[in-house]
């Protein structure tokens, strides 16, 4: 069900699932958390489709997604944007970025960094290159990071904070198969989409400091944030990462099920005649300081 709902709202939240398989429980758990926030404090709530890694698009999914949401009685503003098709969006942010020199091509393959080192953290051996450099098309581009200390405060996991320097390394803002990162997209949408508020699961939290050193670079606003525990089974898996991680059924009690993981305690199976009630009784009664403030909690699927 789509609500028009022009007006501007002070608080707007979105839900921002990739189109890579079903909504399962854990995406399910996002899109609560983000949307009973959003209408506990009468904002509006958007959905994007994060589509922009084409290549791990799995077909139907993202009509499987909505229609999902929409049987789990979830209610959304304005009209649903894809990634797909805001590429002249993150094109002119590249642009920005890269003539204000913060850029640089980068030629080095992953093998070659993983026989440098075994962090992760890019070493720096392209930060000589100029974009004048790049003829090449198989380059990527990385950001040039600070050794500042940037830091929030998330509503739930509390204080967090990176030295991008030493735990990041510049980072890909454009890939060498030709697509925008992650980190650049979602920075440009959450602009793009005026949102105030980021909802979403305990994986993104280190992303955060990259999108905020991003927002500081494009001169945008930096949303709250709001990171939940990750749902894993007790082998500690992560259910996105499951092949079994199975479409969710959108029962009352699946919906209580994830309210309590939320740690909305109060709530019963009893109490409510239907989906409807549910939503009306989770909304109202919401607070995120009630979301336990882990990294993950077990969950019996
Ligand atoms: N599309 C991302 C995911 O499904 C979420 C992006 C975000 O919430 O920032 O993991
Ligand atoms: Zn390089």
């Amino acid at each position: 069900m789509k609500k028009n709902n022009s007006v501007q709202k002070a608080y707007r939240g979105r839900f921002a699932p990739s189109p890579s398989g079903e909504l399962h429980f854990g995406s399910l758990l996002a899109a609560m958390a983000s949307y009973a926030d959003a209408r506990h404090h009468n904002g509006a709530w958007l959905l994007r489709i994060d589509d922009i890694d084409q290549a791990r698009v799995v077909k139907h999914s993202a009509q499987h997604i909505l229609d999902t949401l929409e049987q789990c009685g979830f209610e959304w503003d304005e009209k649903v944007s894809y990634q797909s098709q805001c590429l002249h969006h993150y094109q002119s942010a590249l642009e920005k970025l890269n003539q204000a020199k913060l850029s640089y091509p980068c030629t080095c393959s992953r093998k070659q960094l993983k026989a440098l080192s075994d962090s992760g953290i890019y070493p720096g051996l392209c930060r000589h290159k100029t974009q004048h450099d790049s003829n090449n098309k198989n380059s990527a581009i990385r950001i040039k990071v600070p050794s500042e200390r940037i830091s929030f405060i998330d509503q739930i996991q509390q204080g967090y904070s990176q030295i991008l320097s030493q735990d990041v390394g510049d980072f890909i803002i454009y890939r060498r198969d030709n697509v925008f990162s992650y980190q650049l997209s979602v920075v440009v949408d959450d602009f793009q989409s005026g949102i105030t508020h980021v909802v979403r699961g305990y994986d993104l939290l280190d992303s955060t400091p990259k999108q905020i050193y991003l927002q500081q670079l494009l001169g945008y606003p930096q949303p709250q944030y709001a990171h939940i525990p990750l749902a894993v089974t007790e082998e500690n898996l992560k259910l996105s990462k499951l092949s079994q991680a199975k479409k969710i059924n959108c029962t009352l009690n699946t919906l209580v099920l994830a309210a309590h993981f939320l740690g909305q305690n109060e709530l019963d199976n009893n109490d409510f005649d239907n989906i409807d009630d549910f939503w009306q009784y989770l909304i109202s009664n919401w607070d995120i300081n009630r979301v336990p403030r882990m990294e993950k909690q077990v969950i019996m699927v």
